[in-house]
């Protein structure tokens, strides 16, 4: 979801930071390596649609207590912020923001990684993966069609174009690991925003992705070595935790975190993925606390799976970059309390959100995104360029000179 705010025109001036690491020596095996002697194998890219750092303070407190541990990608070595802004607008949404880390460039609220204004654009990271032999895989608990994965997998005009955006997952890009939400998307009907239509479960089941459409269907596919996965669990974007019954069939993040990643470890020895928790954007938008708490948790729940998987083993170790992102904030959030001594029990706050937009302009839409900068987690060689102040631009750079 996104809130379309009166444009103002920001002059856009591009910003490439290089990092250090990226002067590069050759090994016996004639491969070139960061100059960390740690090669990069596996990018795992974890985006956090929508959280604040107000949200994570949030979330802590209500799991681990007022002076409890920090979630587990609190934990990352590098702890780093970025500007978002897009091409036109101060506040981005989540097309241009992701279209930055996945292209290198700012674009225009709605476009995925291709400008409108006909200037050529760059193959997004995934693309620069899968042509150095990486296997690739995205990950959203949204329709998998939606902005935020659609930059890691397709070029189109607007966002709204989701059936295109599935005809390039399934015929142009082919990521071996597709888990989300968007069944409606991959067999539409009607026309999309561009005129797309068609049914690309069916091409690409006939093309060797296996499908699956539950949790059982999906660990079942991985017990059997699926080589190529296309999990499509929900027609819409998938079920919010707070809303989830106990008998639902939909995997949670975490649960298809692991699936992504036994499958892509399995298929190559190197691989990108990009795994996103998109609910968390959702609660904002609707100004509701429990709902944003047990969507953080559950994206936390999802980097717990990656860090378990990386520290099993020291290779994992010294060949993993990881990046947990923010695309923007949603709402402003911020904690709140008396201030007066004692007055209410340590740990206890009320929500509340800046962003105020009466009358809603829809039933569910209450609160637009915001223009503050958002957070960067990470670890792995490459993550030293990461823990500062840069742009959404310099994701780009500082991954594409580890994919190789
Ligand atoms: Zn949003």
């Amino acid at each position: 979801m996104r809130t379309k705010i009166a444009a103002i025109a920001i002059a856009f001036v591009a910003v490439a930071v290089v990092p250090a690491a990226r002067a590069q020596v050759t090994s016996s095996r004639g491969q070139r390596l960061l100059a960390n002697d740690h090669e990069v194998k596996h990018v795992i890219v974890m985006v956090a649609d929508g959280m604040g750092l107000a949200d994570v303070t949030a979330a802590r407190i209500r799991k681990n207590g007022i002076s409890g541990p920090s979630l587990r990608f609190e934990t990352l070595d590098e702890v780093g912020y970025q500007r978002t802004y897009s091409q036109k607008n101060t506040v981005t949404d989540s097309a241009a923001a992701a279209s930055a880390w996945a292209c290198g460039e700012k674009f225009v609220n709605d476009e995925v990684c291709l400008h409108g204004d006909g200037r050529p654009n760059n193959p997004n990271l995934l693309q620069l993966a899968m042509a150095e032999g990486w296997a690739a895989g995205i990950v959203s608990t949204q329709t998998i069609t939606n902005a935020t994965p659609a930059a890691f997998g397709a070029h189109v005009g607007n966002r709204d174009c989701e059936s295109e955006i599935a005809r390039q997952y399934v015929e142009v890009t082919r990521p071996d690991v597709i888990l989300g939400g968007g069944r409606n998307t991959f067999t539409g009907a009607v026309p999309d925003l561009c005129g797309n239509w068609g049914n690309y479960v069916a091409e690409a089941m006939g093309s060797g992705y296996t499908y699956v459409v539950n949790r059982d269907q999906l660990q079942a596919a991985v017990i059997g070595n699926a080589r190529r996965l296309l999990g499509l669990f929900k027609g819409g974007y998938m079920t919010p935790e707070i809303m989830r019954s106990p008998t639902s069939t939909e995997p949670h993040l975490s649960e298809m975190t692991a699936a992504a990643l036994a499958t892509l470890d399995r298929i190559n020895d190197r691989f990108f993925v990009m795994i996103e928790g998109a609910a968390i954007d959702l609660a904002n938008h609707v100004e509701w606390l429990d709902a944003q708490v047990a969507e953080v948790s559950a994206f936390d729940d999802a980097v717990g799976v990656v860090l378990d998987w990386i520290d099993a083993s020291e290779e994992r170790r010294q060949h993993t970059l990881l990046i947990v992102l923010v695309d923007h904030e949603t709402g402003g959030f911020a904690l709140m309390g008396t201030e007066v001594a004692g007055a209410e029990p340590l740990g206890f706050f009320t929500g509340g959100w800046t962003f105020v937009m009466p009358p809603p302009t829809t039933p569910l839409v209450v609160a637009g995104h915001t223009g503050t900068d958002t957070m960067i987690w990470s670890q792995g060689p490459g993550s030293e360029a990461l823990g500062k102040a840069i742009d959404n631009t310099t994701i780009y750079e500082v991954v594409k000179a580890v994919l190789r």
